[in-house]
């Protein structure tokens, strides 16, 4: 199928995609950054818009920088991303988990800020923000903001930008040196969303206690979620296989995901125990622990 006809509008700057966003606010219109979900949606008319502005060829929005943690203008592609040498030395999770992303031709296109601002619960990056207390910064007619990521993502494919604000970079912190990370997932196929990811990060002092540890999912909500509950009962403790385990059981056990044709609530709640133990061990390897 073909989509509905369309406006197309390439915007040169941010200020002119801005404008235009609010020009045509009344008009139906929407951004196009790398186009892998937008236009799917567009071709099958699961989704019609009037306006496209397609902020592809917006030079300001394709940088990578690194200074207080990695900030990624909103087109630069994933492929970018899982490729670069700073991101790596920086945040080697981030880069695991968006190789985790899709096939090698939708990383060559897909962009940072589009999939944080398609918001799907199931999305990979979306989870690393939540994770590490990323944000993001967004320009309207009004000026720009900041928002964190727990103030972002609102609900199934859903934020907080308003229709008319433009998302012009996304912030990732560094990982604190020392850190053990881990990125584990479960799809059905190679380069099928997961249908459930999990996200970890500790830290393990001298003796081989848990200084800090971070877990976060995708996939078992309607938004990325952190698991407080695995992280206030693995700081402190010694590192383990018995400690994994029994996080990952009490972790999953107050999850509500819910139930689709990928599976039900009950197989989700079991491959977030699994994949949290599993998690949890690899993080706790990385961090030089012995468990
Ligand atoms: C077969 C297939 C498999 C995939 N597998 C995965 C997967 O495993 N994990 C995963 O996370 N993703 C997956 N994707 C999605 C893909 O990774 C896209 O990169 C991502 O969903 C959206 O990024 P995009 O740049 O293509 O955005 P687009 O498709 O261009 O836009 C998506 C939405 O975000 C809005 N938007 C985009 N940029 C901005 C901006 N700067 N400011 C405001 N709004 C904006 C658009 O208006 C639109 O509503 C898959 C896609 C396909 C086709």
């Amino acid at each position: 199928m073909k989509p509905a006809a369309f406006e197309h509008h390439a915007a040169g700057s941010v200020e002119e995609a801005v404008s235009l966003l609010a020009e045509l606010a009344d008009e139906d219109v929407k951004v196009l950054a790398g186009g892998q979900s937008l236009v799917p949606l567009l071709a099958l008319r699961l989704a019609s818009v009037g306006h496209l502005v397609d902020v592809n060829g917006v030079p300001e929005l394709t940088t990578i920088s690194n200074g207080d943690g990695l900030r990624f203008g909103a087109v630069v592609r994933h492929r970018q991303v899982e490729r670069s040498p700073e991101v790596a030395a920086a945040n080697p999770l981030l880069a695991a988990a968006t190789r985790r992303i899709g096939h090698t031709a939708i990383r060559n296109r897909g962009t940072i800020g589009g999939t944080v601002a398609h918001a799907d619960p199931a999305a990979e990056v979306p989870a690393v923000l939540a994770l590490l207390d990323g944000s993001v910064e967004v320009r309207g007619e009004g000026g720009t903001r900041s928002i964190a990521a727990a103030d972002l993502f609102d609900g199934y494919f859903t934020t907080t930008l308003e229709p008319e604000e433009l998302l012009t970079s996304v912030h990732v912190p560094a990982l604190p040196e020392g850190t053990g990370w881990s990125v584990q997932q479960f799809s059905r196929r190679s380069g099928d969303y997961g249908i459930v990811t999990v996200l970890a990060t500790l830290a393990l002092d001298g003796d081989g206690r848990i200084s800090a540890a971070r877990v976060a999912y995708a996939g078992v909500d309607a938004v990325p979620l952190r698991s407080s509950v695995a992280e206030s009962a693995l700081v402190g403790q010694t590192a383990s296989a018995e400690l994994w385990t029994a996080v990952g059981h009490d972790a999953a056990a107050v999850l509500e995901p819910g139930s689709d044709l990928n599976g039900s609530a009950e197989y989700r709640r079991h491959l977030a125990a699994t994949l949290t133990a599993r998690a949890l061990q690899q993080a706790s390897e990385r961090a030089g622990g012995r468990a």
